[in-house]
């Protein structure tokens, strides 16, 4: 049994499950009390096992897989091995099943004050297996959630493609169904772990007609990586977070099984949209952890920095900077803790993981710009860590939907209230 799984174990009487029926076996009771700043035993625990793991395996080897750009092999399958992966699958899939978001954000949180690369490298594959464990019957979720239980195999979520990205609904890969099987054509692109990853989840528009909505003309399905036709591409050279994988991947003539198709025809844009819900927290929690990262040598470096005979912390212009930097950590930390208890507990959170997401990205974005300004040139200089925080924080505000997008989803729903109160 790993150490995650002996954390869960011993905590387990202390959950009960809100209704059998629940779509998502870690769905948690609400505790019988109101507000609760306080982590679990079980949380804690879990927190200081990636604290440790990011300090001693992480954090020395961030800069070479920067650098490089290998894929962390050797990270991934010791996070595997601990059980610091894939908490979330079901237990008839043999997983621990009993770890919800918030859990998987405050490790996710502690792997990215190591390395958000490593981070993302680890946490795309909870974004592939999102789609299953939402929309999943039985038995693909053992087949597909099970192998990854087995042995340390990743999944990748395939939507984004060359010609559409924000506007989902522009998807172009089509698939044809032809007797039992379906025929998938088309080419997706900035796949992370897309090179590395066993399985796809991919969105492909199966209704060509241009009128359909998009909800009822995109379908969802699993696709092999090894099946015939299946093609990803070379790895992208970005501008951050270098140690994950990102390709596109061209799908020629893939024959699918049937059985591999989630929900059922015209259910894929909901299910590809559905799953931002689980997984924009833990997008966020990464960004908090970049902030916090970026906090922590800046305030180190301007103890030790002297300038005009006293160390840089003196001057107050610094000190504001740093606590600029303590205020967006704290706000960051708790708009992904309150979308991520909610998704826990089974009430709607898109519009607070929208916040969430949006508003971490920000300030993980400010609070690394403002680390480089309080190293100086020292700063903008790879032998220092704070130029890579801000590299890696850019693409927090472009991946798993941009900042505009998240704006759009937030202004909308505030519209929509807004118009129901007046009417
Ligand atoms: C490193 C990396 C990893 C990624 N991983 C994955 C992955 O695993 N799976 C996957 O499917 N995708 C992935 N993506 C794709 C990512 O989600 C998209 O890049 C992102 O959604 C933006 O789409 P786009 O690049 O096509 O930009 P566009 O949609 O072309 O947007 C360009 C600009 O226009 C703005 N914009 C667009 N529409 C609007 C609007 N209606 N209102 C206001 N502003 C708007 C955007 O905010 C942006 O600033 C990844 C991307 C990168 C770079």
């Amino acid at each position: 049994m790993n150490p995650v799984s002996q954390i869960v174990r011993a905590a387990r009487p202390v959950y009960r499950k809100l209704s059998t029926s629940a779509p998502v076996a870690s769905v948690k009771a609400i505790p019988p009390t109101g507000f609760c700043f306080e982590l679990s035993d079980e949380q804690k625990a879990l927190q200081e096992l990636a604290r440790k793991f990011t300090r001693e395996e992480i954090v020395p080897v961030a800069a070479h897989y920067d650098k490089t750009g290998e894929y962390p092999w050797p990270i991934v399958k010791k996070a595997w091995e601990l059980g610091l992966m894939n908490g979330h699958i079901p237990e008839h899939c043999g997983g621990v099943g009993n770890l919800g978001v918030f859990e998987e954000c405050l490790i996710g949180e502690e792997f990215s004050f190591g390395c958000t690369g490593i981070g993302t490298a680890v946490g795309g594959t909870g974004l592939g297996q999102a789609p299953v464990i939402l929309a999943g019957n039985k038995e693909q979720q053992k087949k597909y959630l099970g192998r990854l239980i087995e042995e340390p195999l990743l999944a990748a979520y395939c939507v984004t493609e060359p010609g559409a990205g924000s506007d989902v609904a522009g998807v172009k890969t089509r698939a044809e169904k032809k007797g039992d099987e379906w025929i998938l054509n088309g080419q997706k692109m900035w796949i992370t772990n897309g090179g590395v990853a066993n399985w796809y989840f991919v969105l492909a528009r199966t209704n060509p007609d241009p009128k359909c909505p998009a909800s009822k003309a995109f379908t969802g399905f699993i696709v092999e990586r090894e099946w015939a036709g299946v093609t990803p591409g070379r790895k992208e050279q970005n501008m951050g977070q270098r140690a994950s994988d990102t390709r596109g991947i061209t799908f020629e003539d893939v024959r699918i099984p049937k059985e591999n198709v989630l929900i059922g025809e015209g259910a894929g844009f909901k299910i590809a949209m559905g799953a931002f819900d689980k997984t924009r927290p833990p997008v966020a929690a990464g960004a908090t952890g970049l902030a916090q990262r970026a906090l922590y040598e800046a305030t180190r470096y301007s103890l030790e920095r002297k300038t005009f005979g006293v160390p840089i912390a003196q001057h107050q212009a610094v000190a504001f900077l740093l606590a600029d930097m303590a205020i967006g950590v704290e706000t960051a930390r708790l708009s992904w803790q309150r979308a991520a208890w909610m998704v826990d507990h089974g009430q709607k959170n898109t519009v607070l993981a929208s916040v969430a997401k949006c508003h971490a990205s920000e300030i993980a974005n400010k609070a690394a710009s403002d680390a480089v300004q309080i190293f100086g040139g020292n700063g903008f200089n790879t032998e220092y860590p704070v130029e890579k925080l801000m590299r890696d924080a850019k693409i927090y505000q472009i991946y798993e939907g941009t900042t505009q997008i998240q704006k759009l989803i937030i202004s909308r729903e505030l519209l929509v209230a807004a118009k129901q109160t007046n009417a």
